[in-house]
């Protein structure tokens, strides 16, 4: 990752506004500087592992830090006949921890709101903003807030609802102080502005991640919810075409398979 030349003069995570020092080196127009950490935010256990854990095993790969934070357990979700509900949500976050040691993370907390419940409340953006603000990060991956009839699945109240709150918590209520002033105020956590926001699950891609050489991590990651996808057959070949169909409609050739996004400049 390219490091600035100048000595720091603020934090290291500020991104150059001025690249035009060294044209000669560096093209202008270089879209991103690799982050040094990224936050994952979703509505569910197993949100993330279908949609992005190819995409995050090249970034742990890559040597980038990655958190996730999960809203809910999942308690109000399917699980083996046999579990009693009220042990849902803890095995559900077992299979969480599992899933995401496959892909590299080890850093996985979860807020404890209600599973099924969501809506974009002030309080979830508040809570949400609180995790951007402790874990500070370069790059966010959240939930797309669409409603999308063509993959209803894909379009889980829950998951609108963190994506619809997330994006607010990105901009405005992370960087603002005066939003949610408590958490400045009682829990001395400062303004935090995210540069960089991915949105997964939409119709509005623009940014396709080559997970050919992480696939097997990825079906690991999702086989880890087994309360989820145990004993499914064809999960694999399932995986695999979905993530090549991706790769041929984003243009990255034969043979590939991939994970897209909507990434949004937030700066
Ligand atoms: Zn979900």
């Amino acid at each position: 990752m390219p490091q600035d030349t100048e000595p720091d003069t603020g934090p290291a995570t500020e991104l150059d506004t001025q690249p035009a020092t060294e044209p000669d080196t560096q093209p202008a127009t270089e879209p991103d500087t690799e982050p040094r950490r990224v936050l994952v935010l979703a509505a569910h256990p197993d949100d993330i592992d279908f949609g992005a854990a190819g995409t995050v095993a090249t970034w742990t790969e890559a040597g980038i830090e990655v958190v996730y934070a999960i809203v809910t357990s999942g308690e109000a979700g399917e699980a083996f006949p046999d579990t009693p509900r009220a042990e849902v949500g803890a095995l559900r976050e077992a299979e969480q921890l599992a899933a995401a040691k496959c892909v590299g993370v080890t850093d996985v907390r979860f807020l404890h709101w209600p599973d099924g419940r969501l809506v974009p409340s002030l309080e979830l953006r508040r809570d949400l903003s609180r995790v951007i603000r402790q874990v500070r990060p370069d790059r966010i991956l959240i939930p797309s807030a669409e409603l999308d009839l063509d993959r209803i699945y894909a379009s889980h109240p829950d998951h609108r609802a963190v994506g619809e709150a997330a994006i607010a918590a990105v901009y405005p209520d992370a960087r603002n102080p005066w939003a949610h002033p408590e958490l400045l105020e009682t829990e001395g956590l400062e303004p935090w502005t995210v540069p960089e926001t991915w949105v997964m699950a939409t119709k509005h891609a623009n940014q396709a991640v080559d997970i050919t050489e992480a696939f097997e991590r990825k079906v690991a990651a999702l086989q880890a919810h087994a309360s989820q996808i145990g004993g499914r057959e064809g999960m694999d070949e399932m995986l695999r075409s979905w993530g090549a169909a991706i790769a041929a409609k984003m243009g990255l050739g034969e043979n590939r398979i991939a994970e897209a996004f909507q990434v949004v400049n937030t700066r």
